[in-house]
């Protein structure tokens, strides 16, 4: 019998046990817009997976592009040497990054990518001689992953609290979001740009010279959704770049088409100095993570003398053939599809969907861009998260996969998804809130 208890199981799935005791959502198969479940119903997968799977599942020239690279080179360091498709990826990467990320650094995830992009700062400063510069500076409900280095600029609480210590000289910006003036704002709201001037009264307290880098994921995801009010990140731009201090976006979520383009930073026209991707970078179908980088960073660490710094940083399987392999065929497969430019165009029924549900029961809040989305419940009175999961739990009895993260549904569809399917994914929330007291 197949165990579905994971109190008698062999397996750790996350740390947080408590959260993930019994009757897990098993899958044996994955096609296009769907999942297989183990008891034999279709899902329709309104998560992408993990924010990752952008094209949808299986898609064929990557199943294959995967197999004939296994068969091929099975593994190559990236010490001293490489496989011809780490520069083709790298290539293409650069190709449709914004103008000037000439250079890709290739890590296993997304939190790999991040603790990279962190150290990078850093190097970069101290290749210029300018060794003080080591804080970070990150946001409230930030998530930059799960190493040290990423939850110590995170802004999760409760994926913080029990791992300390963290990082020193770390600060965090607040929340750009007053629900009462922006709750139910289409994409991004009008209001709120004022929140970016508090990184000037940080650097009034942490003297801007000892500052390295400032990392935002460009929306906000999972701490909840929330996108950047609008010259928000213009303002973090334009105060970073008068102190010397890099920008990094977090673009793990964002990255692959999610707005509408390659990469946030071209959709909201905000350029920042690193950019970290993973997800959707293989179309989640094997792990790879990397960090983009602007020119003038590669070229501070090629000044030197070689003996100045070393800089020395990099992973077993950074470039994996089979990684490179998925990579390359996922960018090919988004290509064909025009699948950046589809989700610009179906974001507006996207939109317009969600914010149908703002008249029905318990709900407290809309968020939406690109083909990103949050409907937040109203938790229930001493009961917070309880909504969420009933909402998730009726959603999947109905064929619908959702992520409840307390009271809210988070929701990241695979961008080949239809205006049917959308419809789907809405009206089962829909009749879930409807029955739910
Ligand atoms: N940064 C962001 C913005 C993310 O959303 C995530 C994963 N959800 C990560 C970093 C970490 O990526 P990974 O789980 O691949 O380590």
């Amino acid at each position: 019998a197949m165990a579905n208890d994971i109190g008698d199981a062999h397996w750790l799935p996350f740390t947080a046990m408590r959260q993930f005791r019994s009757n897990p959502m098993m899958f044996l198969a994955a096609e296009g817009m769907h999942y297989t479940s183990a008891d034999g119903r279709r899902i329709l997968d309104g998560m992408a997976g993990l924010w990752c799977v952008n094209a949808g599942h299986g898609q064929p020239r990557i199943v294959e592009a995967i197999r004939e690279a296994a068969g091929r080179l099975d593994f190559v360091s990236s010490f001293k040497m490489t496989h011809p498709a780490t520069f083709e990826l790298a290539g293409r990467l650069a190709g449709i990054a914004p103008e000037g990320f000439g250079r890709v650094f290739f890590t296993n995830s997304g939190s790999e990518a991040v603790d990279s992009a962190l150290k990078i700062a850093r190097g970069y400063h101290r290749a210029r001689g300018d060794a003080g510069r080591t804080k970070f500076i990150g946001r409230a409900k930030g998530y930059h992953g799960m190493g040290f280095g990423g939850l110590s600029v995170g802004g999760i609480g409760r994926h913080k609290r029990d791992f300390g210590p963290l990082l020193p000289d770390v600060a965090h910006l607040s929340l750009p979001y007053d629900r009462a003036s922006m709750g139910f704002s289409r994409g991004q709201p009008d209001a709120g740009a004022h929140y970016a001037d508090e990184l000037e009264s940080l650097l009034q307290i942490n003297d801007p010279a000892t500052v390295a880098a400032v990392i935002v994921e460009p929306v906000i995801g999972s701490g909840g959704v929330y996108p950047p009010p609008k010259e928000y990140l213009e303002r973090l731009r334009s105060i970073c770049s008068r102190h010397g201090i890099l920008l990094i976006f977090d673009e793990v979520i964002t990255g692959f088409g999610r707005l509408g383009t390659a990469f946030a930073a071209q959709a909201l026209r905000v350029t920042p100095d690193l950019i970290t991707c993973a997800k959707g970078m293989t179309n989640g179908a094997v792990p790879m993570g990397g960090v983009l980088i602007r020119d003038f960073i590669f070229d501070a660490f090629m000044a030197g003398p070689p003996e100045a710094i070393e800089l020395f940083h990099g992973y077993t399987y950074s470039g994996h053939p089979l990684a490179c392999a998925a990579g390359l065929a996922a960018l090919d497969v988004y290509e064909e599809l025009r699948l950046f430019e589809r989700t610009a165009v179906i974001a507006t029924t996207w939109q317009e969907a969600l914010h149908s549900l703002r008249d029905e029961p318990h709900i407290a809040d809309i968020r939406n861009i690109g083909l990103l989305g949050v409907v937040e419940l109203a938790a229930r009175k001493g009961e917070p998260g309880a909504r969420g999961a009933s909402c998730a739990q009726s959603c999947y009895d109905n064929g619908v996969l959702v992520r409840a993260s307390g009271d809210l549904i988070v929701l990241s569809p695979p961008l080949i998804i239809d205006e049917e399917q959308i419809a789907q994914i809405v009206d089962s929330i829909r009749s879930a809130v409807r029955q739910m007291n």
